[in-house]
């Protein structure tokens, strides 16, 4: 008889975590805010994954600026 573990493959199935910056407060969702010479925008794929932005994030729960890179 073959046991089958779903949470072991649900786990595997989950990968590894996906790459998306976080603050380091935890939080990661951040609000682009419009600089004096670009607003704050995105562009994105017709599935509405972010490719791309302009302006500055700021993180929505402890509000200080996120450093790229
Ligand atoms: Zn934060």
């Amino acid at each position: 008889m073959d046991v089958i573990d779903l949470d072991q493959r649900r786990r595997e199935a989950e990968g590894p975590a996906p790459e998306y910056a976080t603050c380091p407060c935890g939080e990661a969702w951040f609000e682009l805010r419009a600089t004096p010479d670009k607003p704050g925008a995105v562009c994105m794929t017709p599935t509405g994954s972010i490719t791309g932005y302009a302006g500055t994030p700021y993180c929505i729960g402890c509000g200080e600026r996120y450093v790229v890179g």
